[in-house]
């Protein structure tokens, strides 16, 4: 399994920063989703991945025995 880069979807940038949820559809739609919210570094766009920053297993219908 190749671990795929997280880019901007609007410039390409690869530094991207994860941002705090704001706002209904990010605090309770897009979790449910597996989706969190990044920042571009460099068109200060914010874009949602499916991907929480760190190296996470998707746990499934059960939470995993570790985070
Ligand atoms: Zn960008």
């Amino acid at each position: 399994m190749s671990k795929r880069k997280k880019t901007c979807p609007n410039c390409d940038e690869m530094e991207l920063t994860r941002v705090a949820r704001h706002g209904f559809l990010q605090e309770r739609v897009y979790p449910k989703f597996g989706m969190f919210p990044w920042e571009c570094a460099q068109c200060r766009q914010i874009f949602l991945l499916k991907s929480r920053g760190q190296s996470y297993r998707k746990a499934g219908p059960r939470p995993g025995p570790e985070k």
